[in-house]
């Protein structure tokens, strides 16, 4: 009897996680044309060609300059060609260094806020894109854990703490700065165990593979030189208690008899799922909520509504378009409700890479942080999860954090008629120091500081009247002044 996954039918959350596996290939097609500055992302195929290796490897006696894999596995177990190994190996890592995020989305950007943090990407790639599109979206939302199954340029370890990180940061126990992870050449005989940050990263895999609903493959095409990663990837998959009702997704532009003889021992009957593109997977067809919704289809019989990614072409959309799932993922119950639809996005073009704009919400509540009272009702903060708050006052703004407190008026205690009274007294004040005092202004007036990422905000309304209705005035009046 297979094991159900881990669905929740209160909360309808599923904590089976949902496994992600990168080769070549996805880097590729998420930067079809290089990066930022047009430099070409290399494949095992090309990397020769696109890194100038023809000349330094032929001055070593080698004809034949087009296989790297051979080459260089040829390079590393004859140990004959020691200053070679050392200037590919720099070279590599110079070029993979020095390669720049587009400021537009990229398929990571979308890929990474695709998943929860009980969700895992492992990919095989060295290149640093993953973890900048990671670094770019961490303060919108949990992120899925990473794991870098060839060592990467951009994740450092700390060898006395045994922990690891973004390089450029310093190590969270000690503060120490982090040493590069060694990169993991194509060489047949692997050895995952020697390096203890790569040991440490297939541990991790394999457990996710073994406890997890679903996996996608993304552009990994099993290499002859990864037979032993394949079969690690197969026994944590195939112990996997979940196996026959989990669903494998594989995104590769290689023909389905292909792919099904490559995968053959990880696919169980007719679940799995072959496609050219990532966006019709159901990642970016459900994201956020891939396991639950093929959960709620499959088992449950109750299939939620389509919510697909739309084509987003700012990062700030794609932040805002997923905002409604991070509110329900913090109140810790899901709807299965769809997001708003690419029409409700008026994208005029795509986002700028440098501009220095104006910004009309963050910038102008920061001009009010120099201590001024608003009186309530004045103006209204929009918050990104659906609440309204009426500001008090900006107490203070820091942008190294992105984060700010602000105060409001807390008008919980006040019934109707309270409200219209306070309207009364606030018409009868005209400098603001009379608000410092909310018991003056009315008895079961008080107020509240919030704390804020500047991303929670959505929009702030300036009310232009703060003329209330006068009790006194009569319908008559009215009438008259019409
Ligand atoms: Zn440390």
């Amino acid at each position: 009897m297979p094991q159900l996954p881990a669905l929740d039918l209160h909360t309808r959350i599923n904590h089976s996680p949902h496994v992600v596996i990168l080769g070549a290939g996805a880097s590729r097609a998420s930067f079809p044309k290089g990066d930022a500055n047009g430099k070409r992302l290399p494949v095992m195929a090309d990397l020769v060609d696109c890194l100038g290796l023809k000349s330094l490897i032929e001055a070593d006696g080698f004809t034949d300059t087009l296989d790297f894999e051979a080459i260089y596995d040829q390079i590393a177990t004859s140990g004959n060609h020691s200053s070679l190994k050392a200037e590919i190996e720099l070279r590599v890592k110079t070029y993979f260094e020095s390669l720049e995020m587009p400021a537009t989305p990229t398929l990571y950007d979308f890929l990474v806020l695709s998943l929860r943090e009980n969700d895992v990407i492992a990919t095989f790639n060295w290149d640093p894109f993953l973890v900048k599109a990671y670094v770019r979206n961490r303060a919108i939302a949990k992120l899925p854990r990473l794991l870098f199954l060839h060592g990467n340029v951009m994740i450092g370890v700390c060898p006395t703490d045994r922990i690891s990180g973004i390089r450029s940061e310093p190590c969270p126990t000690c503060g120490g700065p982090l040493q590069p992870t060694q990169l993991l050449y194509p060489v047949r005989q692997k050895n995952y165990n020697s390096d203890p940050f790569i040991a440490s990263q297939w541990t991790q895999l394999k457990d996710a593979l073994n406890a997890g609903y679903m996996l996608t493959i993304f552009g990994y095409g099993a290499p002859a030189t990864d037979v032993e990663a394949v079969e690690l990837m197969r026994q944590g998959w195939g112990d996997n208690p979940t196996f026959e009702l989990a669903e494998v997704g594989i995104v590769d532009i290689r023909s389905e008899d292909d792919l099904r003889k490559t995968w053959e021992p990880f696919l169980c009957r007719t679940h799995y799922g072959v496609s050219v593109d990532i966006w019709s997977t159901w990642l970016f067809g459900a994201p956020r909520r891939s396991c639950e919704s093929l959960a709620m289809a499959t088992l449950q019989n109750d299939p939620w509504h389509s919510n697909p990614y739309p084509k987003l072409r700012s990062l700030s959309t794609l932040h805002a378009w997923i905002a409604p799932l991070l509110s329900e993922e913090r109140r810790g119950r899901f709807t299965g409700n769809p997001c708003l639809q690419p029409e409700d996005f008026r994208e005029e073009s795509a986002e700028p890479a440098k501009r220095i704009g104006t910004d009309f919400v963050l910038g102008w509540l920061k001009l009010l942080c120099k201590g001024q009272l608003t009186p309530p009702f004045c103006v209204e903060l929009a918050l990104r999860d659906g609440a309204h708050y009426n500001l008090h006052s900006v107490l203070t703004c820091d942008d190294d954090t992105s984060t700010m407190v602000v105060r409001i008026w807390d008008l919980r205690a006040l019934n109707a008629e309270d409200v219209l009274t306070l309207k009364q007294t606030l018409n009868g004040i005209h400098d603001r120091q009379s608000l410092s005092d909310e018991r003056l202004l009315h008895s079961k007036l008080d107020w509240a500081n919030v704390h804020l990422h500047y991303d929670d905000i959505s929009y702030a309304i300036e009310w232009h009247d703060r003329i209330w209705p006068d009790h006194k005035v009569t319908s008559e009046e009215i009438a008259d002044s019409l």
